[in-house]
Protein backbone atom coordinates (compact mmCIF):
# COMPACT_ATOMS: atom_id res chain seq x y z
CA UNK A 1 0.00 0.00 0.00
CA UNK A 2 1.89 3.39 -0.93
CA UNK A 3 -0.64 5.31 1.93
CA UNK A 4 2.07 6.82 3.98
CA UNK A 5 -0.87 8.64 6.05
CA UNK A 6 -4.12 9.29 5.74
CA UNK A 7 -4.95 10.90 2.34
CA UNK A 8 -0.80 10.90 1.40
CA UNK A 9 -0.01 8.58 -1.02
CA UNK A 10 3.48 7.58 -2.57
CA UNK A 11 3.72 7.10 -6.07
CA UNK A 12 7.31 5.62 -7.40
CA UNK A 13 7.69 6.75 -10.77
CA UNK A 14 11.15 4.84 -12.97
CA UNK A 15 14.01 6.57 -13.64
CA UNK A 16 15.51 4.05 -15.93
CA UNK A 17 19.08 4.32 -16.18
CA UNK A 18 19.75 6.73 -13.25
CA UNK A 19 21.46 5.53 -10.02
CA UNK A 20 18.41 7.03 -8.19
CA UNK A 21 16.24 4.49 -9.50
CA UNK A 22 12.99 6.19 -8.60
CA UNK A 23 11.76 9.74 -7.67
CA UNK A 24 8.69 9.68 -5.49
CA UNK A 25 5.37 11.88 -6.43
CA UNK A 26 3.01 12.64 -3.51
CA UNK A 27 -0.48 12.40 -4.27
CA UNK A 28 -2.60 14.29 -1.72
CA UNK A 29 -6.48 14.04 -1.27
CA UNK A 30 -8.45 17.42 -1.11
CA UNK A 31 -11.33 18.30 -0.53
CA UNK A 32 -12.31 18.23 -4.27
CA UNK A 33 -9.88 16.22 -6.68
CA UNK A 34 -6.03 15.25 -5.93
CA UNK A 35 -2.97 17.59 -5.60
CA UNK A 36 0.11 16.04 -6.95
CA UNK A 37 3.27 16.72 -6.14
CA UNK A 38 6.13 16.28 -9.05
CA UNK A 39 6.06 13.72 -11.85
CA UNK A 40 9.26 12.42 -13.50
CA UNK A 41 10.79 12.49 -16.88
CA UNK A 42 8.64 13.24 -19.83
CA UNK A 43 9.12 9.69 -20.61
CA UNK A 44 6.25 6.45 -21.49
CA UNK A 45 7.21 4.32 -18.90
CA UNK A 46 7.03 7.08 -16.51
CA UNK A 47 2.99 8.36 -17.54
CA UNK A 48 2.56 4.67 -17.34
CA UNK A 49 3.86 3.79 -13.86
CA UNK A 50 1.70 6.66 -13.16
CA UNK A 51 -1.53 6.53 -14.22
CA UNK A 52 -1.48 2.70 -12.96
CA UNK A 53 -0.59 3.50 -9.45
CA UNK A 54 -2.87 6.53 -9.36
CA UNK A 55 -5.75 4.38 -11.15
CA UNK A 56 -5.35 1.45 -8.40
CA UNK A 57 -6.55 4.18 -5.80
CA UNK A 58 -9.58 4.46 -8.44
CA UNK A 59 -8.19 7.96 -9.19
CA UNK A 60 -8.00 9.11 -12.95
CA UNK A 61 -5.54 11.78 -14.52
CA UNK A 62 -7.88 14.42 -14.92
CA UNK A 63 -8.97 14.03 -11.19
CA UNK A 64 -5.42 15.58 -10.37
CA UNK A 65 -6.54 19.32 -10.45
CA UNK A 66 -3.16 20.98 -8.94
CA UNK A 67 0.75 19.76 -9.78
CA UNK A 68 3.15 20.96 -7.47
CA UNK A 69 6.68 21.31 -8.73
CA UNK A 70 9.91 21.01 -5.65
CA UNK A 71 12.04 22.36 -8.57
CA UNK A 72 12.88 22.45 -12.07
CA UNK A 73 14.66 19.29 -12.42
CA UNK A 74 13.84 17.18 -15.23
CA UNK A 75 13.51 13.99 -12.78
CA UNK A 76 10.81 16.54 -11.29
CA UNK A 77 9.47 18.94 -13.81
CA UNK A 78 9.77 16.40 -17.36
CA UNK A 79 6.24 15.03 -17.53
CA UNK A 80 4.23 18.55 -16.29
CA UNK A 81 3.76 19.87 -19.55
CA UNK A 82 1.84 16.83 -20.88
CA UNK A 83 0.28 16.31 -17.14
CA UNK A 84 -1.16 19.39 -17.83
CA UNK A 85 -2.44 18.84 -20.86
CA UNK A 86 -4.03 15.11 -20.08
CA UNK A 87 -5.27 16.57 -17.05
CA UNK A 88 -6.17 20.13 -16.86
CA UNK A 89 -4.30 20.57 -13.97
CA UNK A 90 -2.83 23.77 -12.53
CA UNK A 91 0.90 23.86 -12.44
CA UNK A 92 2.53 25.93 -9.31
CA UNK A 93 5.80 26.27 -8.96
CA UNK A 94 8.71 28.69 -7.55
CA UNK A 95 8.77 31.99 -9.29
CA UNK A 96 12.65 31.45 -9.16
CA UNK A 97 12.57 28.00 -11.26
CA UNK A 98 10.36 29.14 -13.60
CA UNK A 99 12.47 32.63 -14.31
CA UNK A 100 14.87 29.89 -14.87
CA UNK A 101 13.44 27.80 -17.17
CA UNK A 102 12.29 30.95 -18.86
CA UNK A 103 15.56 32.58 -19.20
CA UNK A 104 18.42 29.83 -19.40
CA UNK A 105 16.49 26.79 -21.31
CA UNK A 106 14.60 28.65 -23.85
CA UNK A 107 17.34 28.70 -26.49
CA UNK A 108 18.56 24.79 -25.58
CA UNK A 109 22.23 25.75 -28.12
CA UNK A 110 23.56 28.71 -26.30
CA UNK A 111 23.07 27.55 -23.00
CA UNK A 112 24.75 24.37 -24.00
CA UNK A 113 27.56 26.85 -25.20
CA UNK A 114 27.86 28.92 -22.22
CA UNK A 115 27.68 25.56 -19.81
CA UNK A 116 30.67 24.82 -22.19
CA UNK A 117 32.89 27.66 -21.93
CA UNK A 118 32.24 27.81 -18.23
CA UNK A 119 32.91 24.83 -17.61
CA UNK A 120 36.61 24.70 -19.44
CA UNK A 121 37.39 28.01 -17.24
CA UNK A 122 37.06 25.69 -14.48
CA UNK A 123 39.86 23.32 -15.53
CA UNK A 124 37.11 20.70 -17.17
CA UNK A 125 38.73 18.16 -19.30
CA UNK A 126 37.66 17.81 -22.91
CA UNK A 127 36.01 13.96 -22.54
CA UNK A 128 33.64 15.54 -19.54
CA UNK A 129 32.93 18.30 -21.75
CA UNK A 130 31.45 16.33 -24.51
CA UNK A 131 30.06 13.89 -22.14
CA UNK A 132 28.08 16.54 -20.65
CA UNK A 133 27.16 17.90 -24.13
CA UNK A 134 25.69 14.25 -24.86
CA UNK A 135 23.95 14.37 -21.37
CA UNK A 136 22.27 17.15 -21.97
CA UNK A 137 20.29 16.69 -24.83
CA UNK A 138 19.64 13.38 -23.38
CA UNK A 139 17.86 15.05 -20.16
CA UNK A 140 16.61 18.31 -22.95
CA UNK A 141 14.56 15.17 -24.50
CA UNK A 142 13.15 14.31 -21.78
CA UNK A 143 10.93 17.35 -20.50
CA UNK A 144 8.26 19.84 -21.82
CA UNK A 145 8.49 23.66 -20.67
CA UNK A 146 5.27 24.49 -19.74
CA UNK A 147 4.49 27.89 -17.98
CA UNK A 148 3.34 27.31 -14.46
CA UNK A 149 -0.64 28.57 -14.04
CA UNK A 150 0.83 30.60 -10.50
CA UNK A 151 4.35 31.54 -9.21
CA UNK A 152 4.78 30.18 -5.61
CA UNK A 153 6.61 32.39 -3.09
CA UNK A 154 7.75 31.04 0.53
CA UNK A 155 4.45 31.14 2.42
CA UNK A 156 1.88 29.87 0.13
CA UNK A 157 -0.61 27.73 1.55
CA UNK A 158 -2.28 24.59 -0.32
CA UNK A 159 -5.44 23.00 0.59
CA UNK A 160 -5.90 19.62 1.31
CA UNK A 161 -9.04 18.54 2.37
CA UNK A 162 -8.71 18.38 6.28
CA UNK A 163 -5.22 20.74 6.34
CA UNK A 164 -3.10 22.48 4.69
CA UNK A 165 0.76 22.51 3.23
CA UNK A 166 2.79 25.86 3.61
CA UNK A 167 5.25 26.33 1.08
CA UNK A 168 8.80 26.70 2.50
CA UNK A 169 11.32 28.23 -0.16
CA UNK A 170 14.79 26.46 0.48
CA UNK A 171 17.42 28.01 -2.07
CA UNK A 172 20.26 25.94 -2.40
CA UNK A 173 19.41 22.70 -4.29
CA UNK A 174 18.18 25.16 -7.25
CA UNK A 175 17.49 28.65 -6.76
CA UNK A 176 13.62 28.00 -6.72
CA UNK A 177 13.46 25.08 -4.62
CA UNK A 178 10.50 24.16 -2.57
CA UNK A 179 9.82 22.18 0.24
CA UNK A 180 6.12 21.51 1.65
CA UNK A 181 4.95 21.55 5.25
CA UNK A 182 1.88 20.78 7.21
CA UNK A 183 2.62 21.48 10.46
CA UNK A 184 -0.58 20.39 12.23
CA UNK A 185 1.04 16.57 11.43
CA UNK A 186 4.27 17.41 11.01
CA UNK A 187 4.63 15.95 7.85
CA UNK A 188 7.63 17.18 5.64
CA UNK A 189 7.66 17.02 1.79
CA UNK A 190 11.13 17.58 1.33
CA UNK A 191 12.08 17.51 -2.33
CA UNK A 192 15.96 16.98 -3.05
CA UNK A 193 16.27 19.83 -0.50
CA UNK A 194 16.74 16.63 2.79
CA UNK A 195 17.51 13.09 1.29
CA UNK A 196 18.81 10.60 3.51
CA UNK A 197 21.28 8.92 3.15
CA UNK A 198 21.97 10.38 0.17
CA UNK A 199 23.20 13.60 0.35
CA UNK A 200 22.28 16.47 -2.06
CA UNK A 201 23.70 17.55 -4.53
CA UNK A 202 24.46 21.09 -4.29
CA UNK A 203 26.61 22.60 -7.18
CA UNK A 204 27.68 25.67 -8.68
CA UNK A 205 26.29 26.23 -12.71
CA UNK A 206 26.74 28.60 -14.47
CA UNK A 207 22.77 28.98 -14.71
CA UNK A 208 23.32 29.54 -10.88
CA UNK A 209 26.00 31.94 -10.00
CA UNK A 210 26.07 33.02 -6.63
CA UNK A 211 26.70 30.93 -3.31
CA UNK A 212 24.23 28.01 -3.76
CA UNK A 213 25.79 26.16 -0.86
CA UNK A 214 25.68 29.32 1.32
CA UNK A 215 21.89 29.47 0.61
CA UNK A 216 21.69 25.49 0.60
CA UNK A 217 22.89 25.27 4.24
CA UNK A 218 21.19 28.42 5.28
CA UNK A 219 17.92 26.45 4.14
CA UNK A 220 19.19 23.83 5.98
CA UNK A 221 19.14 25.41 9.14
CA UNK A 222 16.09 27.26 8.44
CA UNK A 223 13.97 23.72 7.97
CA UNK A 224 15.49 22.31 10.33
CA UNK A 225 13.89 24.62 13.21
CA UNK A 226 10.48 23.87 11.85
CA UNK A 227 10.10 20.60 14.30
CA UNK A 228 9.13 18.41 11.50
CA UNK A 229 8.46 14.65 12.04
CA UNK A 230 7.93 12.56 9.31
CA UNK A 231 10.06 13.31 6.51
CA UNK A 232 8.92 12.54 2.70
CA UNK A 233 11.82 12.59 0.45
CA UNK A 234 11.67 12.98 -3.19
CA UNK A 235 14.25 9.95 -3.49
CA UNK A 236 14.30 6.99 -1.39
CA UNK A 237 12.75 6.21 1.34
CA UNK A 238 10.15 8.35 4.11
CA UNK A 239 12.05 8.94 7.12
CA UNK A 240 11.81 10.44 10.46
CA UNK A 241 13.75 13.10 12.19
CA UNK A 242 14.02 16.22 9.69
CA UNK A 243 16.47 18.05 12.66
CA UNK A 244 18.63 14.52 13.09
CA UNK A 245 18.87 14.65 9.20
CA UNK A 246 19.70 18.28 9.08
CA UNK A 247 22.80 18.25 11.62
CA UNK A 248 23.86 15.12 9.91
CA UNK A 249 24.21 16.98 6.56
CA UNK A 250 25.44 20.13 8.15
CA UNK A 251 28.50 18.24 9.92
CA UNK A 252 29.15 16.79 6.67
CA UNK A 253 29.53 19.71 4.53
CA UNK A 254 32.01 20.54 7.27
CA UNK A 255 34.04 17.99 6.68
CA UNK A 256 33.77 18.55 3.23
CA UNK A 257 34.96 22.28 3.82
CA UNK A 258 37.87 21.25 5.67
CA UNK A 259 38.86 18.60 2.99
CA UNK A 260 38.21 21.39 0.15
CA UNK A 261 40.84 23.89 2.50
CA UNK A 262 43.31 21.20 2.91
CA UNK A 263 43.32 20.62 -0.72
CA UNK A 264 44.29 24.31 -1.35
CA UNK A 265 46.66 24.44 1.40
CA UNK A 266 49.94 23.45 -1.27
CA UNK A 267 49.07 26.72 -3.29
CA UNK A 268 46.43 28.10 -5.89
CA UNK A 269 44.07 24.96 -7.80
CA UNK A 270 41.44 25.32 -10.27
CA UNK A 271 38.05 23.86 -9.30
CA UNK A 272 39.03 20.86 -11.65
CA UNK A 273 42.21 20.21 -9.20
CA UNK A 274 40.79 20.68 -6.11
CA UNK A 275 38.07 17.86 -7.46
CA UNK A 276 41.03 15.49 -8.18
CA UNK A 277 42.47 15.17 -5.05
CA UNK A 278 39.03 15.53 -3.04
CA UNK A 279 37.94 11.14 -2.34
CA UNK A 280 34.36 10.87 -3.96
CA UNK A 281 31.10 9.03 -2.34
CA UNK A 282 30.60 7.09 1.00
CA UNK A 283 33.63 5.04 -0.50
CA UNK A 284 35.57 7.29 -1.06
CA UNK A 285 36.39 6.83 -4.94
CA UNK A 286 39.18 8.93 -6.67
CA UNK A 287 37.58 11.15 -9.12
CA UNK A 288 39.22 9.66 -11.73
CA UNK A 289 37.23 6.53 -11.17
CA UNK A 290 33.51 7.59 -11.16
CA UNK A 291 31.44 7.79 -14.47
CA UNK A 292 32.11 11.11 -16.15
CA UNK A 293 28.69 12.15 -15.78
CA UNK A 294 29.42 12.42 -11.70
CA UNK A 295 32.64 13.32 -12.52
CA UNK A 296 30.81 16.35 -14.07
CA UNK A 297 28.91 16.72 -10.59
CA UNK A 298 32.11 16.50 -7.97
CA UNK A 299 33.62 19.51 -10.32
CA UNK A 300 30.16 21.48 -9.84
CA UNK A 301 30.19 20.50 -5.82
CA UNK A 302 33.33 21.29 -5.90
CA UNK A 303 32.80 24.75 -7.45
CA UNK A 304 29.75 25.46 -4.75
CA UNK A 305 32.49 24.82 -2.07
CA UNK A 306 35.29 27.13 -3.12
CA UNK A 307 32.44 29.91 -3.89
CA UNK A 308 31.44 29.43 -0.69
CA UNK A 309 34.87 29.69 1.14
CA UNK A 310 35.02 32.19 -0.93
CA UNK A 311 32.28 34.40 0.23
CA UNK A 312 33.51 34.09 3.91
CA UNK A 313 36.93 35.40 2.92
CA UNK A 314 38.72 32.64 2.96
CA UNK A 315 39.56 31.92 -0.37
CA UNK A 316 39.71 34.03 -3.59
CA UNK A 317 39.56 33.40 -6.84
CA UNK A 318 42.24 34.61 -9.89
CA UNK A 319 41.52 34.24 -13.72
CA UNK A 320 45.30 33.01 -14.93
CA UNK A 321 45.39 31.88 -18.39
CA UNK A 322 41.26 31.83 -18.76
CA UNK A 323 41.23 29.66 -15.96
CA UNK A 324 39.73 30.13 -12.64
CA UNK A 325 42.38 29.68 -9.88
CA UNK A 326 41.47 29.15 -6.34
CA UNK A 327 43.85 30.33 -3.30
CA UNK A 328 43.36 30.04 0.52
CA UNK A 329 42.91 33.32 2.51
CA UNK A 330 44.80 34.29 5.80
CA UNK A 331 46.96 30.94 5.99
CA UNK A 332 50.39 30.86 4.68
CA UNK A 333 50.70 28.01 1.53
CA UNK A 334 53.55 25.38 1.81
CA UNK A 335 55.47 26.95 -0.87
CA UNK A 336 56.11 30.29 0.97
CA UNK A 337 59.49 30.59 2.30
ZN1 LIG B 1 17.02 17.88 -8.12
ZN1 LIG C 1 15.61 14.68 -7.97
Amino acid sequence: MTEVLPGVHLIRLPLTGSPLKAINGYLLKADEGWVLVDCGWDLPDVLEALTAQVGDLGVQLGDIRTLVITHYHTDHYGLAGRLVELSRARMLMHRLDWLFIKTELADFGAAMDRLDAWLRENGAPSELLSDEQRRSVDMFSRFTVRAPDEELEDGHRIGVGRGEFRVVWTPGHTGGHICLYDPQRRVFLSGDHVLDPISPNVSLNRENLGNPLGDYLESLRKVGRLGADLVLPAHGEPFRGLSRRVDELLAHHDEREQEVLEALAHGPRNGHQVAAVLPWTRRRTPLGALALSQQRMALTETLAHLEELRSRGLARRERRDGVHCYERVGQPTETDA
